[in-house]
């Protein structure tokens, strides 16, 4: 038994925070993990989510009976306020299903489960590069994975043409997989008026949309301005599916805190899909965890609450933009050959900064700044302790 059972290779991301964590090296920098730190380089518990804990502790009418299969019902329409936006057309004519799920992976899984169920797409189409998970969560559903251009390296920017190119061979029903923002891992989105052209060319094909929402707040520093690609695709009339993580803009990682939205044609039609995708919630968890819920859940419904969030997660955002200028006039300081403009172009907890793979092994070989092997860095490993440090890193992997 289980002797045919082959090793398998660490996890590309998670297995960086491992050698992290092994490695003595005081100098040592984290810019693997997509986990927020501060500038002393720690995890960060927002003040909101203390507050609403201490409530929900002193609460005497909460308790721990399981949530329903679909989760907490509060939570629900206000997770989906938040990223649809609470005068969304499709909400208002009861079309939007929604579910608690475990974060936003376990969103993503679900809505590819029940895709697959639904729709039987002939494939799921991702960005290239793309964050690595959504390859495997859509094979594992049972899909055939391509994926359209995304990433210029000529101009370290968005491949549009290539990208409208690469969709127009996309099969009849096929998924295409968006970044909604910060895109992980190039930091690079389309603007507005790119994702209307995205959405022009898209209405006139025969595909179903899946927005992955994992930054809400993390690229323009506004909620709502980080969520323009997903309210104006639905504003114009496209179904779609809607996987949002809580994860990175409230903190609550460990938490397993998401929503999963289906936008579908009407009423009806969302009363069956609802049924239909609480089975396979039944067959996979039964019901989602209730403490990450009640905390957002407490936040988004108390204005004061919600307005120190909200100015916690600009703070948050704002010094992951301080660093990306720090990192820039380091570089620039030490003159590393190059033009690293787009260490601050580029939008989100990420910098896609163009390193090789041999560079990146430098990196973390001899400087121990843990970075992943395709160039990525986290801005949030840095801070004004080590940036000099940082930027001394870049210049050696560079040079030599
Ligand atoms: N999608 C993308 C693009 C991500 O970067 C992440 C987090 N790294 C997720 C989804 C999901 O993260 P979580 O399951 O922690 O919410």
């Amino acid at each position: 038994k289980f002797g045919e059972v082959k090793l398998a290779p660490p996890d590309p991301i998670l297995g960086m925070s491992v050698a992290f964590r092994n490695d003595p090296s005081p100098d040592k920098v984290d810019m693997g993990v997509g986990a927020y730190r501060t500038n002393e380089a720690k995890p960060l518990i927002f003040q909101a989510v203390r507050e609403a804990e201490r409530r929900i502790l002193d609460d005497p009418t909460i308790n721990k009976e399981y949530l329903p299969i679909e989760g907490l019902d509060s939570f629900n329409r206000l997770a989906r306020d938040l990223i649809l936006g609470s005068d969304c057309p499709a909400t208002a004519e009861g079309r939007v299903v929604t579910l608690q799920t475990l974060s936003g992976t376990g969103s993503l899984r679900i809505g590819a489960e029940c895709c697959k169920a639904f729709l039987n797409p002939p494939c799921a189409y991702v960005s290239r590069p793309t964050w690595g998970n959504h390859n495997t969560i859509f094979e594992k559903a049972g899909m055939q994975v391509k994926s359209y251009a995304y990433w210029k390296e000529s101009t370290r920017g968005l491949d549009l043409e290539g990208m409208l190119a690469d969709l127009a061979e996309a099969p009849a029903g096929s998924v295409v997989i968006l970044h909604a923002c910060a895109h992980n891992p190039t930091g690079v989105d389309p603007s507005p008026a790119q994702w209307d052209q995205i959405a022009d060319f898209l209405a006139t094909k025969d595909v179903t949309l899946y927005f992955d929402s994992a930054y809400q707040g993390f690229a323009t520093g506004d909620l709502d301005n980080d969520a323009y690609a997903i309210r104006s695709f639905i504003r114009r009339g496209f179904q779609c599916f809607v996987s949002q993580s809580f994860a990175k803009n409230t903190g609550l990682y460990g938490e397993r805190i998401g929503a999963l939205h289906i936008v579908t044609a009407n009423r009806e039609t969302s009363e069956k899909v609802l049924s239909q995708a609480k089975i396979i919630v039944r067959a996979s968890y039964s019901n989602p965890p209730k403490h990450g819920a009640l905390i957002v859940s407490r936040i988004l419904s108390d204005p004061a609450l919600k307005e120190s969030w909200i100015n916690e997660l600009k703070d948050v955002s704002k010094r992951i933009i301080d660093m990306r200028h720090k990192l820039v006039e380091e570089l620039t300081a030490l003159a590393v050959p190059g033009d690293w403009s787009h260490v601050i172009t580029q939008i989100g907890m990420f910098s896609f900064t163009g390193l090789t793979p041999a560079q990146c092994e430098n990196m973390i070989n001899k400087w121990h700044c843990y970075m992943l092997k395709n160039g990525r860095i986290s801005m949030t490993g840095i801070n004004t302790s080590n940036v000099a440090y940082v930027a001394r890193a870049i210049k050696d992997s560079v040079e030599n």
